[in-house]
């Protein structure tokens, strides 16, 4: 009985002196879970320490009650991995390179064949799988990771940053993608960018500072925020003393002045607001700061 879960207990990471993650605690059940957290928080980290890549300084990882460490090729068996900083083979074509990761997996030559033509249709790239690698896009390289990680059926799945440098439209079509994988697998997607797991993630890590501050749906997260998001009509020239009251989250020019999204500071409702419901994008800004608030410059 029960489907796989994959635990971790007290995990903590130090680099040298520098404590990146510190008293992880987490159990992951199948579902698609966003990591969530600006560059520097050990999301990456985090996605390494559950992949083996690297060993954590305290607390223990296991899967189905075992010890990843301990379970060593077992492990690797149910894992699939895309790992933010991944050496593409720009030379080979995409079926090849599907090829390659297929033999250093230790998939047979037939399996993997017919595996690998699913695969390049489901992730929309059976077109391209006779070009070089080094002739695709950001969007097909990223897809064919993910067919890459998905080479094995893996039980857990870890995507680490997948949408990085995407424009807008590629990031909706790999969502979608890793959306309709995410029913039988514990996956975890890491990002820094709110809106790719705000629609798909059955819950969301928030991290800070390599510690998990906030755990639970979208909705559980923007509950607390209940009340302080409001939008308010003003003329233009109001805009500037509008910003005393709260963090502007965005405005749009309007007939008769700007439509601003405000995330008060306090809960006093400014004349003239309308009470808005908040999403996680404000929740992100409440902990966060925007991107010039925050140490470090994005990428
Ligand atoms: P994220 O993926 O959220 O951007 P990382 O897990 O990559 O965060 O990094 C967390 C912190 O640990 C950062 O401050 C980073 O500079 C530091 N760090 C990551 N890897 C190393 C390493 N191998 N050696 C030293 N410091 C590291
Ligand atoms: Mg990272």
């Amino acid at each position: 009985m029960g489907g796989p879960v994959l635990k971790v207990e007290a995990v903590g990471k130090c680099y040298g002196t520098f404590r990146a993650l510190e008293g992880f605690d987490l159990e992951l059940t199948p579902g698609i879970y966003g990591l969530l957290g600006p560059n520097g928080a050990g999301k990456s980290t985090v996605m390494n320490i559950l992949g083996g890549l690297i060993e954590p300084s305290e607390g223990r990882v296991t899967f189905n009650r075992r010890e990843i460490g301990k379970m060593g090729k077992e492990y690797r068996s149910v894992l699939g991995i895309v790992p933010q900083q991944q050496r593409m083979y720009e030379f080979f074509t995409g079926f090849e390179f599907l090829s390659y990761m297929a033999a250093l997996k230790g998939i047979p030559k037939v399996a993997a064949r017919e595996r690998i033509g699913r695969l390049l249709a489901q992730v929309e790239l059976t077109e391209d799988a006779g070009k070089k690698v080094g002739s695709y896009s950001g969007g097909m390289k990223q897809r064919l990771l993910l067919a890459q990680a998905l080479l094995n059926d893996p039980t857990v799945l870890l995507l680490d940053e997948p949408t990085a440098g995407l424009d807008p439209r590629q990031r909706i079509v790999l969502r979608n993608l890793i959306a309709g994988l995410g029913l039988e697998k514990i996956l975890i997607f890491a990002t820094h960018v709110v809106s790719d797991v705000e629609s798909i993630a059955k819950e969301v890590l928030l991290l800070k500072k390599g510690r998990l501050i906030r755990r639970g749906t979208v909705t559980e997260l923007c509950e607390p925020l209940e009340g302080r998001v409001v939008e308010i009509l003003v003329p233009a020239e109001e805009l500037e003393a509008r910003m005393q009251q709260g963090r502007i989250v965005s405005f749009r020019q309007v007939k008769g002045g700007v439509k601003v999204r405000v995330l008060l500071h306090g809960t006093d409702i400014p004349e003239g607001a309308l009470v808005a419901e908040p999403t996680l994008e404000e929740v992100f800004l409440d902990q966060f700061g925007t991107e010039d608030e925050r140490d470090g410059n994005g990428g």
